[in-house]
């Protein structure tokens, strides 16, 4: 199996490049941010709950995102693989996902770090926030909470995955397609 961690700041490119990677590795996209969005349309109880924290920028708590987590891999016992994409996003998710991981006999196999800085960020999200219809992409001081967050809470996420001999970075400015060639190289160099 192929168990991609695609992590970076909110603006990477996350989401962009995954839906590349899916179609070239024959993987299973799992982007927590994607499925709170999709609970929070269809109104169900667990959607009702991220969106109070989504909304001000802050984290799901790591239960409730963890237990999701879980259950949409279970959902896919065929898969080739997955892409985590906005996941883990604290150090409890990264411990959690190991130890569910290693329950079902298998393992990350590398960490993918899209490097972008803070002000391209900022300016990524704001355009974005025109038409994504994303509430968290409108204020900038939500977004700016947000890559608060990233800093203080996800960014750490990194030395677990380093320790492991796990982490990649990945230079995450320049056009889509020079980034996608970045994450296949890096990808086909641990295949
Ligand atoms: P972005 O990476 O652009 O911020 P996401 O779609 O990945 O966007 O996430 C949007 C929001 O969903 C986050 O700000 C957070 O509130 C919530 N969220 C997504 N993934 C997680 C996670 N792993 N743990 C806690 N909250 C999460």
């Amino acid at each position: 199996m192929l168990n991609i961690v695609l992590f970076g700041p909110p603006g990477a490119g996350k989401g962009t490049q995954s839906e590349r990677l899916i179609n070239k590795y024959g993987l299973v996209h799992l982007s927590t941010g994607d499925i709170f969005r999709a609970n929070i349309k269809g109104e169900t109880e667990l959607g009702m709950l991220a969106k109070s924290y989504m909304d001000k920028g802050a984290l799901v708590p790591d239960e409730v995102t963890i237990n999701m987590l879980r259950s949409e891999v279970l959902n896919h016992p065929d898969s080739n693989g997955f892409i985590f994409d906005g996941f883990p996003r604290t150090n409890a998710q990264a411990v959690a996902l190991d130890a569910f991981l290693e329950s079902l006999n298998t393992t990350i196999s590398v960490m993918l770090a899209l490097e972008v800085e803070e002000e391209e960020l900022r300016k990524r999200l704001l355009l974005r926030g025109q038409s994504s219809g994303r509430p968290d992409d409108v204020n900038p001081e939500i977004i700016q909470n947000r890559i608060n967050v990233y800093n203080n809470e996800t960014k750490p996420v990194k030395d677990f995955y380093l320790a492991q001999g796990k982490f990649v970075s990945i230079n995450g400015i320049g056009e889509i397609d020079e980034i996608s060639n970045r994450l296949y190289t890096a990808i086909d160099a641990i295949k």
